[in-house]
């Protein structure tokens, strides 16, 4: 049976949650230990074990990269949103994709892959969020990956996610709103303002390599938190160019490197965030964040919406610029 996912908003706040009940079993209890190789859905060997895949890249007669719809989505593709409101209380089913990206067919941290896995795993995620896109019926497009047990992640295997969402998230429209107002305001798009500024100031930018721009944010909202800024980048990522895309794959991995020196084995959670899919995307452009889970988000957070964190992006990228070197 397919389980009922909803977005329902919270009356008092605004704030929407996805629910969809058939992920709490994977949940609780505890998912004890990593996955042994033997065991693991996402190696070579185990490819009957997930859904089937949509779509691959091939090298020298092996994949070393496929993406399959999640097995227990967030979002189920069937139906329409059938927006549904009783007096103070409304949803919209969660309807939209979620896709898996397996990213290599071997066991590894984002800095010990080879560079060439990345590159290809980041191509095949642009290729489904532009078959994705043609849906009409979504109306945002988010990649993200998980690294490590508690930054989420389920499964040892690298890998990254894809969700197509019915609605446009707030962080998303956030953007879009201060994004157009800085467009009328200044007749420039705003990512590529905090970029040059960003790079006029300096005391932040950890690397600059082939057009993709490193640095700390002004308001990290984790500790050591990196943006990686094309030189120009179109709305979102699933416009992103093959040389953006190969400059991006490039720059992840060696402040992967780096962060893997200062934060050693800590959870990293990297997410893209740009255009939503409408029709006005002018002054609109994508970067991607990468951010360690030094320290649960608990009650400050919760109550606030705020994050707290103890290090300044200033301190945080001089760090990361030694440990780059
Ligand atoms: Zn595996």
């Amino acid at each position: 049976m397919v389980p009922v996912r909803e977005i329902r908003r919270d009356p008092l706040t605004g704030e929407e949650v996805v629910i969809s009940p058939d992920r709490v079993i994977e949940r609780i209890p505890d998912p004890g230990p990593p996955l042994d190789v033997a065991d693991c859905p996402f190696c070579p060997g185990h490819e009957s074990w997930t859904t089937p895949a949509i779509d691959e890249t091939h090298r020298d007669g092996r994949w070393v990269a496929r993406a399959f719809p999640n097995r227990r989505p967030a979002l189920g593709i069937e139906g329409d949103t059938a927006p549904w409101r009783d007096g103070l209380f409304a949803s919209v089913r969660a309807v939209g994709a979620h896709e898996v990206i397996v990213e290599a067919p071997e066991h590894a941290l984002l800095s010990t892959l080879p560079v060439e896995r990345t590159l290809d795993a980041l191509e095949l995620a642009v290729r489904r969020m532009r078959d994705l896109r043609r849906d009409q019926r979504f109306r945002a497009l988010q990649w993200f990956r998980n690294q490590g047990l508690g930054a989420g992640a389920s499964q040892p295997h690298p890998h990254a996610q894809i969700v197509a969402l019915p609605i446009v998230p707030p962080k998303v429209a956030a953007y879009v709103d201060r994004a157009r107002t800085h467009l009328r305001q200044t007749g420039r798009p705003l990512l590529a303002a905090i970029r040059d500024a960003e790079i006029d100031r300096g005391e932040r930018v950890v690397f600059e390599q082939d057009g993709t721009l490193v640095c700390c944010p002004f308001a990290p909202r984790h500790a050591f938190e990196v943006w990686l800024v094309p030189a120009a980048p179109g709305p979102s990522l699933a416009d992103a160019t093959p040389e953006e895309i190969a400059s991006l794959g490039r720059a992840m991995h060696r402040i992967s490197r780096a962060l893997a020196v200062v934060v050693d084995r800590a959870p990293i959670t990297a997410t893209s965030l740009g255009a939503p899919e409408i029709d006005d995307r002018v002054g609109l452009g994508w970067h991607v964040r990468m951010a360690p889970r030094l320290v649960p988000h608990g009650g400050f957070e919760e109550s606030t919406g705020h994050a707290l964190h103890s290090v300044f992006p200033e301190r945080a990228a001089e760090l990361l610029r030694e440990a780059d070197r």
